[in-house]
């Protein structure tokens, strides 16, 4: 296959032209970044667990009738997607106190929140990701204050489906960010959840044990970042139980 035009890299995703307008093939790379991408790392299988992970949530996603940006994976790395104009914010949910709100408003970490809580950030790696409110949000035209309010109600389904099918994975679901994209339909544009969802956008603890499952394995050193999302795959059904004897990831249909 001849390789295609490649259309943005960023730190964790490459996305090339796709076979059909409108469309475009997101491939997953193996490298990891966290704080702002000064720590980098090259994390052997991470790219093909995120691949499939990020294809399971988005299919349990389109089953229950929340539109995503996800067509069809097309191989270890690679997936199909429906190319979306990005808004530039990132979408962030929280159940559990940790991260940057425990940080921002002293709140200890692992704390229940009295609900879940929707935040959002401007994109811009420069400003490292600024915290905004729906007024710079509406004011700088990001978004409407329709596109909020979609927004906010995605965000939250997503929250339900997600929370849900990690709880049956004995998994908590602390806090994730999504990106949400506009897609135009003849004379309507709506939204739908766009990039990806994997252990690298979200927090997972072990219910049992509190054991990190996600990205924060990398963040704090606390030991090799594919076991952790090879144990999240594998409790999800999508690759065998642990001590099937390799060591790393392989895919089952
Ligand atoms: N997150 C992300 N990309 C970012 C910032 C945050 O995927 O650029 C995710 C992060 O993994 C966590 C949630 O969003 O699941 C909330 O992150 P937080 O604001 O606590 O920031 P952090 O402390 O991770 O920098």
């Amino acid at each position: 296959m001849s390789r295609r035009k490649k259309i943005y890299e960023g730190k964790a995703k490459i996305l090339y032209e796709g076979p059909e307008p409108g469309t475009l093939v997101q491939y997953f790379k193996d490298d990891a970044t966290a704080f702002n991408a000064e720590k980098h790392a090259v994390i052997e299988g991470k790219g093909v667990l995120n691949n499939r992970l990020s294809e399971f949530f988005m299919q349990g996603l389109t089953a229950i009738g929340v539109p995503n940006h996800f067509i069809r994976r097309l191989n270890m790395r690679e997936q199909l997607i429906r190319a979306v104009e990005i808004i530039p914010l990132e979408v962030v949910v929280r159940n559990i106190a940790a991260g940057s709100i425990s940080k921002r408003l002293g709140i200890e970490e692992g704390t229940q929140l009295p609900r879940p809580i929707v935040e959002f950030y401007y994109k811009d790696d420069a400003l490292g990701d600024p915290l905004v409110s729906e007024e710079h949000i509406i004011a700088f035209n990001w978004a409407t204050q329709q596109d909020m309010d979609d927004m906010v109600a995605l965000a939250l389904r997503v929250n339900d489906f997600l929370s849900g099918v990690m709880l049956g994975a004995g998994i908590r679901l602390v806090d994730f960010k999504i990106e949400i994209g506009r897609v135009y339909e003849g004379d309507f544009q709506r939204l739908i959840v766009a990039d990806e969802i994997s252990p690298d956008s979200c927090r997972l603890w072990d219910i049992k044990t509190g054991a990190k499952l996600d990205k924060d394995v990398f963040r704090q050193d606390l030991g090799d970042l594919a076991d952790a999302y090879t144990e999240v795959a594998s409790r999800l059904g999508l690759i065998p139980k642990n001590g099937s004897g390799s060591s790393r990831p392989k895919l089952v249909n």
